[in-house]
């Protein structure tokens, strides 16, 4: 059956809005975007739900369902339950999805088994795409320092959201592993992190040859490779290996946007969480507690050159813990595009960055997602004002009036202005 929704604003995601406009859709498929003047006899015919603004339903392609409450750390990851975890995690994916969010990229959480549960029906929640669990080396940001390796490698190597894998062998059969998962992109570190305890987020991790056999096996069963990279070693790293999209790359400078560019890679800067960090320092480690400014400083500097240089964006946030108000919890993915556009993106390009942008990210498993246009899926967002002049709606549930996902009607805020309809699913 066809539903029709006419909207003052259409923003298709790719490209420039359209004044009044119109999408039809049916079996969770949309038929027509364009503007309303232009709609066939039949599809004119159909009652429409009317909103403010409409565009494509949002990717956040950096998020973990982890599962953790209180302090992230690596040992928090590994202490927590597994079936609290999922459990916790079912509440955060209901919580994005009436963010706004209609697809997720967990790289790095239990998404594989929550992406079935959705798929399944057990419970309505947004698109997963997970790369189960993280690979990094003995020692880097997949470790746990201070605990004994022996506990660490046990847990990874059954279960768990990290991974420990070094040399050539153990990182194809990691990649394996996660493949056997369910995995739809392979997460890797190519440098430390700020959260891990003993490495550093400067030096790189891995050696060339271990990472080219994981973007290799990771390849053949096309899949892509997110490198997890801060220092400018660990970029050039992810780049000469051939993965496909850099995450956080605090350190990018020209040489590596240029070759990015060559390569057609994305940057996902996850600057969310770099702002919720500088403004709750205690969640940091001691040891960065005075220089987190200064690298958050940097990353700034490196998104905009990035975006001059040419190199795609997609809009990641790094949120994933189960607080229900802490800093990095669910439901804040949209407060990445008013520091999208601080960096220098317009708003058009940060909306193109969490839409069209999205799909990209996961190389040719992309699906026909993020835009309003024909044979795309219509999952859709309205908000009650222009996204474009306001980009800080985005950020705001409260004014968000309608979110579909596959055509369904999965949150409906309960005073929508201007809506003649009842429930258009
Ligand atoms: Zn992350």
């Amino acid at each position: 059956m066809k539903h029709r929704i006419d909207a003052d604003l259409l923003v298709p995601g790719s490209g420039g809005p359209t004044v009044n406009g119109t999408v039809v859709h049916a079996g969770g498929r949309i038929l027509y975007a364009g503007p309303t003047a232009e709609l066939s006899d039949e599809d004119r015919a159909l009652t429409p739900t009317r909103v403010v603004a409409l565009l494509p339903g949002l990717w956040d392609c950096h998020v973990h369902f982890a599962g953790v409450r209180g302090r992230v750390s690596t040992e928090e990851l590994m202490l927590t339950p597994e079936a609290l975890a999922v459990a916790r995690s079912v509440k955060d994916a209901e919580t994005a999805l009436r963010a706004g969010f209609t697809s997720l990229r967990d790289l790095g959480g239990y998404g594989c088994v929550l992406a079935e549960a959705v798929r399944e029906g057990t419970f309505v929640g947004p698109r997963i795409y997970s790369a189960n669990q993280v690979i990094g080396q003995t020692g880097g940001h997949t470790d746990v320092h201070r605990l004994p390796l022996r506990w660490v490698t046990d847990p990874c190597r059954s279960g768990g959201t990290l991974c420990i894998a070094d040399g050539v062998d153990e990182c194809v059969r990691a990649v394996r592993r996660q493949l056997r998962a369910g995995a739809e992109v392979i997460k890797v570190c190519t440098s430390g992190g700020v959260l891990s305890e003993v490495d550093n987020p400067v030096h790189q991790q891995y050696r060339s040859e271990e990472l080219r056999a994981i973007v290799t096996e990771a390849a053949r069963a096309e899949r892509v490779v997110a490198a997890h990279c801060h220092g400018r070693a660990g970029i050039l790293a992810a780049i000469d290996a051939g993965c496909h999209t850099v995450e956080h790359g605090t350190e990018l400078d020209e040489e590596c946007a240029d070759r990015m560019v060559e390569r057609d890679m994305m940057l996902v800067p996850t600057r969310t969480i770099y702002e919720a960090l500088r403004h709750n320092v205690s969640a940091l480690p001691p040891r960065w507690r005075d220089r987190f400014d200064a690298m958050a400083e940097r990353h700034h500097r490196s998104i905009g050159l990035a975006h001059r240089r040419g190199v795609r964006l997609a809009l990641g946030t790094d949120l994933g813990t189960s607080d229900r108000d802490g800093p990095l919890s669910w439901g804040r993915h949209g407060s990445e595009f008013a520091h999208l556009v601080e960096a220098g993106l317009s708003p058009l390009e940060a909306v193109e960055a969490a839409t069209a942008h999205g799909p990209a990210t996961l190389g040719p498993r992309g699906p026909r997602s993020g835009r309003l246009a024909p044979g795309y899926d219509a999952d859709l967002l309205a908000v009650d004002t222009d996204p474009l002049a306001e980009i800080a709606v985005l950020a705001d549930p409260h004014r968000l009036t309608h979110v579909w996902k596959s055509g369904e009607l999965v949150h409906r805020r309960s005073t929508a202005p201007g809506d003649t309809s009842d429930r258009s699913c």
